[in-house]
């Protein structure tokens, strides 16, 4: 189904997988423009449940791009920016994180945003740019609102962002750990090789794991995937993939177990 629609008329599409349980996890990807192999690894995620037939042991929804004009900006230049090209232009489209206006999602959720606002501005980033603007006020972009919709209608247990790069997985906000937070991030770990990590900085608050931790009070995770510079070469997909394969596959076998 679509949720919503980027600046640009792309839809933001979401796919659902139907468990045996009445449990939700949601899993999404691409919100910065830079991360579109994050998407790719969750449509290959996606279509290895489909080739197989497989039932996952609670429902699984799949965003795969959260921010499809940001990575269309970021991959082909300018000229898919719409009415911001210009914009666009002036900023420089090679290290595109945001949305076709200048606003980065990862900072527009309503997360102790005007502490992260503050953060914004004591480092100069006081409008729109390529990276790091949060925006007029929280949730004021439609792939923000998109997002928030689609939580607030689906009431998920679960929630994971995928972005890139590190291999670290990002598990608390602002000293909150939901019930089973802990144990769910240590599994993701051993399963992966992953490190877990508590994030600095202009890391803290604006995200969508800080706002799903914070507002649900549900297990919510941040996954940044492989390792090198954004954005991670295609060459990298399958091997990103591999070693996240048994942590995936874990959600879609044994989750009813621990969520
Ligand atoms: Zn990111």
């Amino acid at each position: 189904m679509i949720i919503g629609y980027s600046l640009n008329f792309r839809p933001i599409n979401c796919y659902i997988m139907k468990g045996k349980s009445s449990k939700k996890l949601l899993m999404c990807g691409a919100f910065h423009g830079l991360e579109g192999i994050t998407s790719k690894i969750l449509i290959k995620f996606m279509s290895e449940i489909y080739k197989n037939d497989i039932k996952p042991s609670i429902s699984i929804y799949i965003v795969p791009c959260v921010n499809p004009d940001g990575v269309a900006i970021s991959t082909y230049g300018a000229k898919c920016a719409g009415v911001y090209q210009s914009f666009v232009e002036k900023v420089g489209s090679d290290k595109w994180q945001a949305n076709a206006r200048g606003v980065d999602i990862n900072h527009n959720f309503d997360a102790n945003w005007y502490v992260l606002h503050k953060l914004e501005v004591q480092n100069g980033i006081t409008g729109p740019s390529n990276m790091r603007f949060g925006g007029e006020f929280p949730e004021s972009e439609l792939e923000t609102k998109s997002i928030v919709k689609l939580c607030h209608k689906e009431k998920f247990d679960c929630a994971i962002a995928f972005h890139s790069q590190g291999e670290e997985i990002y598990w608390s906000f602002d000293g909150i750990i939901p019930k089973n937070s802990e144990i769910i991030a240590e599994r993701m770990a051993n399963l992966s090789g992953y490190t877990l990590s508590a994030p600095e900085g202009l890391a803290v608050g604006g995200g969508f794991k800080d706002w799903f931790i914070k507002f649900f009070n549900k297990p919510g995770f941040t996954v940044e995937v492989g390792r090198g510079t954004n954005p991670l070469p295609n060459s990298d997909l399958e091997s990103i993939y591999e070693k996240l394969r048994p942590m995936l596959f874990d959600f879609v076998f044994n989750a009813d177990k621990y969520i």
